[in-house]
């Protein structure tokens, strides 16, 4: 019998590697950006068409390619990062292995064009399934432009396996964000199917989430920072109140790469213990430094798995470090400085000159972790924690020197106050240029800005209802066709089931059609067309600015798309809901885009203009 086993040829062999390597677009995307990071640029750009299944093009200012080199990149383990077995311990680059891009080259058809800093011209080489195509010297931008073309083309089976677009560009965003996230420093664009989705510039951290997520993560994120001699932790956690019942936003970075760790993640989520209900979970941007000789990062082909030497001591200060950080955000659980600063940057001067130290008390039936529903009492209940919240500093100077009993309790007070505040409010609440709520208070007066108050109140209503699973729905009498365009019909269709938990009752109707038969139950003096379409309009808008979850920008376009809008008139009853249903809210200081909604003058203010 003759001999049967023999060596694989090399596009077999690299085949075969890549589906290790590359299972999907996404994939393709976190290597070919981790060499543009490897590459050490400030500057990177992604470009994908058609969730990468006809192109991923990324493109660096990054030290480029010889022209050797530049061959050399396409073959199997060829690496300019490691040479020897011990270099694996003290790895600081994001690869190592050599086999992306071979493994790339094997199942698409790549266009790699790179110069480096200094030379003349550079070289553009053409390879597929493997293949070289063509080399030639050409002239080009410094740096490394590599495009993948018609990635899985020669393997059918894996083309065939792919998700829809949606699907595909959810992973291409997150493998995007993975390594954005801990590169501040470097700029990053991307651009889907001609649109720039995300376009980020140098800056910190903090500024690098608010481009992701959105500018209102300024308020909602707490810094975590800590260095013992095993690891250096930095990062920010997502205050409570903002936890979401999906596991939304857990990134870990050890030593700048994003990795997945149940251990780790519970170590974070058990720092937060009480002030989470049981369904929701704990949102974090945590960067981990640690000596690369304590780990292994060798275990696995994407390595989003690592092995710690000591797991457990980090296990232990990531916990500690999120409880000090959570501790410290405590002690005001629900002032922001950053954001209600303009709440009280008007100084409230006691009569004896001196200030006290407020001293915050929490009303104890407040609990805004509560996992219970919210029912009418509950929604009372708050409503008064909201108002103390709002007056509990005036309260402290009142109690200085105005009531002069020291040993009355907080509680007391802002109850009395609390009462005192809503007789005085009932009677005396007007309407400015149809715009503005204006309101007495005992310590002078506030403003509301009706739209934005509004905005807020339906954005937190319409959350609960996706909670729900349910919002009241009005059936039409007649009900209304909608036709849309290809992409905002299949935009619907992605976000049916949480259009009709807001209320819509909508059912699709043969091509780019969708029938309405009925709206969210205090909608229906908008025509249901409109409505549709204004709050797809909106949506996309978001999707722009770059929010990016679903049900927080449907939230977002309904109520801006609902509200009462600045020029409407009032009545008396109306402008009491509002301000009532404005301090039942969770956040009633802001619109949900971050504006301020309430602002406050005091008497004093008005005395020092009076020159009294
Ligand atoms: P690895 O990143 O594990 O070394 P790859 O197959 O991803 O392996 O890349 C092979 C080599 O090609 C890298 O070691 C690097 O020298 C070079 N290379 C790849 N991409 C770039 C780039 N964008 N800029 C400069 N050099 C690159
Ligand atoms: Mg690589």
């Amino acid at each position: 019998m003759p001999d049967i086993i023999h060596l694989l040829p090399d596009s077999v062999a690299n085949q075969i590697a890549a589906g290790e390597v590359v299972q999907r677009p996404a994939s393709a995307v976190k290597e070919l950006m981790e060499n543009a990071l490897d590459a050490g640029g400030s500057k990177i750009k992604l470009i994908v068409k058609d969730a990468g299944k006809t192109l991923i093009q990324v493109i660096d200012n990054g030290c480029g390619m010889s022209e050797t080199d530049a061959r050399m990149s396409f073959e199997r383990h060829a690496t300019s990062k490691i040479q020897k077995a011990d270099d694996l311990f003290a790895i600081r680059t994001m690869g190592f292995r050599g086999e992306a891009l071979a493994s790339i080259a094997a199942i698409a058809q790549v266009e790699l064009k790179t110069r480096r800093i200094g030379d003349d011209l550079g070289v553009q080489i053409d390879i597929e399934g493997s293949e070289i195509k063509r080399q030639e010297t050409v002239s080009c931008a410094e740096g490394t432009s590599i495009s993948v073309k018609n990635l899985f083309f020669n393997v059918p089976a894996r083309r065939n396996f792919l998700k829809t677009d949606s699907v595909e560009l959810r992973h291409i965003i997150d493998e995007f964000q993975r390594v954005c996230i801990p590169n501040p420093e470097i700029a990053f664009s991307f651009h889907h199917n001609n649109t720039e989705i995300f376009h980020l510039e140098s800056g910190s951290l903090k500024q690098r989430l608010m481009g992701i997520f959105g500018s209102s993560y300024n308020s909602r994120l707490v810094p975590v920072e800590e260095n013992t001699g095993i690891v250096k932790i930095k990062g920010f956690v997502i205050k409570p109140d903002f936890a979401k019942k999906t596991r939304g936003e857990q990134f870990f970075f050890l030593n700048k790469r994003f990795i997945k760790n149940g251990y780790l993640h519970h170590a974070v989520q058990s720092a937060f213990e009480q002030l989470l209900s049981k369904d929701s979970f704990a949102s974090y941007f945590l960067m981990l430094d640690v000596d690369p000789k304590s780990i292994d990062i060798n275990i696995h082909p994407t390595k989003t798995e690592v092995k710690f030497e000591d797991e457990k001591a980090i296990y232990a200060f990531l916990r500690s470090a999120v409880k000090k950080s959570l501790g410290q955000f405590n002690i005001s659980p629900s002032l922001d400085f950053d954001q209600e600063a303009h709440l009280y940057n008007m100084p409230l001067k006691p009569v004896d000159g001196i200030y006290k130290q407020p001293t915050i008390k929490v009303d104890e039936n407040y609990n805004p972790f509560k996992t219970e529903k919210k029912e009418i009492a509950e929604r009372e209940l708050s409503n008064k924690a909201n108002w103390e919240k709002l007056y509990s500093r005036h309260v402290d100077n009142q109690l200085e020197f105005e009531i002069k009993k020291e040993e009355e309790t907080q509680q007391t007070i802002n109850t009395d106050w609390d009462n005192d505040l809503h007789e005085s409010n009932k009677k005396s609440t007007y309407q400015l240029h149809n715009k503005y709520i204006l309101t007495h208070i005992k310590t002078g007066f506030m403003v509301i800005d009706q739209q934005g108050a509004h905005e807020r109140i339906l954005y937190e209503r319409i959350l609960e209802g996706f909670e729900k699973h349910k919002s009241a729905t009005q059936q039409e009498l007649f009900p209304k066709t909608i036709e849309l365009n290809t992409p905002d019909f299949e935009l619907v269709k992605e976000l049916q089931s949480e259009i009709q938990s807001m209320g819509f009752d909508i059912s699709e109707f043969g091509k780019n059609t969708f029938v309405i038969h009925g709206v969210p139950a205090d909608t229906s003096d908008y025509d249901s067309v409109k409505l549709l379409e204004g709050l797809l309009e909106n949506y996309k808008q978001n999707l722009l600015e770059l929010k990016s979850d679903k049900r927080e920008n449907l939230a977002r376009s309904m109520a801006r798309n609902t509200a009462i809008k600045s020029g409407r008139g009032l009545s008396q009853e109306e402008m009491q809901n509002i301000i009532d249903e404005l301090f039942a809210c969770k956040m009633p200081y802001n619109t949900p885009s971050g504006k301020p909604t309430i602002t406050t003058f005091s008497s004093d203010d008005l005395d020092k203009r009076f020159k009294k």
